[in-house]
């Protein structure tokens, strides 16, 4: 994985769009049903919109009906880290990018098997590479 990444706020900043950056950068959430990939199936790997580090595979990926893209599972385990986030008067798991710190949602325990887990990430912290075809 390599060393982790660090830039300032300044760097973040304008390294992404402003969405991107309240998103990743200010533990924001974007909107239910408005993200580039609630609803995406397109085979591939997403990565983090920060670093470029492969956090999720689309074969994790399902429906979970929350708006958000939902996965049973990250790519690595040691591509996530996950931290207590009490900030809306209940304890919640934040997940965030081992490499670079961005926050990317929240895991819930009410996903499917094999895992339970329910990875609830931001469209917004996500950069999807589509699978090459090969036909
Ligand atoms: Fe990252």
């Amino acid at each position: 994985m390599g060393g982790r990444v660090t830039k300032t706020d300044k760097e973040w900043r304008e390294s992404l769009t402003p969405e991107q950056y309240r998103v990743t950068r200010k533990q924001g959430t974007e909107r239910a049903f408005t993200g580039a990939y609630w609803n995406t199936k397109t085979p591939g790997a997403y990565r983090c919109v920060c670093c470029g580090e492969e956090l999720f595979s689309s074969r994790a990926k399902y429906d979970s009906g929350s708006g958000w893209p939902s996965f049973y599972e990250p790519l690595r385990d040691v591509a996530v880290e996950t931290v207590d986030d009490r900030s809306v008067g209940m304890v919640r798991t934040e997940v965030r990018c081992s490499k670079c710190g961005a926050h990317l949602g929240h895991v819930f325990p009410d996903g499917p098997q094999p895992t339970g887990l329910r990875y609830c990430i931001n469209s917004a912290s996500l950069d999807l590479q589509p699978e090459e075809s090969h036909d």
